[in-house]
């Protein structure tokens, strides 16, 4: 088979992966939604056009958007996940000694139901005990949230239901959702390609949050290669607890090191 799905990541960059099959294909509610079998990158789960994880690089991203946060808290026992409806997160956060509450809010049960399916070592903490899933949109439900440790959104682009999700009004909800040494953070897009993004998510999180940090990972599947992560802080950051962990790409150098950005990302957000 010789069949190239090509992701349009700007109206002049695409993303070209040789498919072997097209594994589920449909239109949700909220968006259309695809499985492809890649040679390259193992199974990938493709949302309105855009790659969202693949068997291959999806422990990159899971592992930073939530270790990296839990392990600025003193003591995490209550998380959420807004979007995130594949799991991954969810079965990072499970990882964390302490854990006794993860929430995971996901607008489209169809990306979960995917993921059970095609991913079941993605989705696999889904089944804990300590999972609690809504299916609700995560804007209106933040607003009656309250004593999260640390809160994580995993969403979309910021187009279509996701839109409110990159909204300085959702980031004070967000604060008001927290507990006293409260941590958030949120993707906030590649400094190569989508650098408005960042600026505007660094913006609207540093209206609510003392401190605001910005740190990096590399994602070869999404725009770029280089992705950012937008973490806000209602205490000053101490220094990152240590806690075994079995990971395999976060490492405690890594945790302290990913928050060193090149000079045109600081630039950025200065
Ligand atoms: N890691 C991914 C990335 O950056 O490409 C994001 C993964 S996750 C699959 C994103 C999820 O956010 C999707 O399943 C989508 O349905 C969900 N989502 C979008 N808008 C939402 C909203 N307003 N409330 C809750 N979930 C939302």
């Amino acid at each position: 088979m010789n069949t190239w799905f090509s992701e349009l990541q700007t109206r002049n960059v695409s993303l070209g992966i040789r498919i072997e099959d097209v594994l589920w294909h449909e239109k949700t509610q909220y968006q259309e939604l695809a499985v492809l079998q890649t040679e390259a990158y193992g199974r990938m789960l493709v949302l309105d056009g855009a790659i969202q994880t693949t068997t291959q690089d999806e422990f990159v991203y899971h592992e930073m958007i939530t270790h990296v946060p839990l392990l600025l808290h003193p003591n995490p026992r209550r998380v959420a996940v807004i979007g995130g409806g594949d799991g991954g997160a969810i079965r990072e956060i499970l990882k964390q000694p302490g854990i006794e509450e993860a929430h995971l809010i996901e607008i489209d049960e169809k990306v979960m139901e995917a993921s059970k399916r095609f991913f079941p070592e993605i989705a696999q903490g889904l089944e804990d005990d300590r999972a609690h899933v809504h299916f609700t949109d995560g804007i209106a439900w933040v607003k009656q949230a309250r004593d999260f440790d640390v809160i994580i959104v995993d969403s979309t682009d910021p187009v279509g239901p996701a839109e409110g999700l990159f909204a300085p009004e959702f980031y004070q909800n967000i604060y008001d959702a927290l507990s006293r040494d409260g941590i958030m953070v949120a993707q906030s897009e590649s400094p190569f390609l989508e650098p408005d993004i960042i600026q505007r998510v660094v913006a609207g999180v540093s209206r609510s949050f003392p401190v605001t940090r910005l740190y990096l990972a590399s994602v070869p599947t999404y725009p770029s290669g280089l992705w950012s992560f937008t973490l806000g802080s209602k205490q000053p950051l101490r220094p990152a607890r240590r806690v075994p962990l079995e990971t395999r790409y976060w490492t405690p150098n890594i945790q302290d090191s990913c928050f060193h950005l090149p000079r045109f990302v600081e630039d950025l957000i200065r």
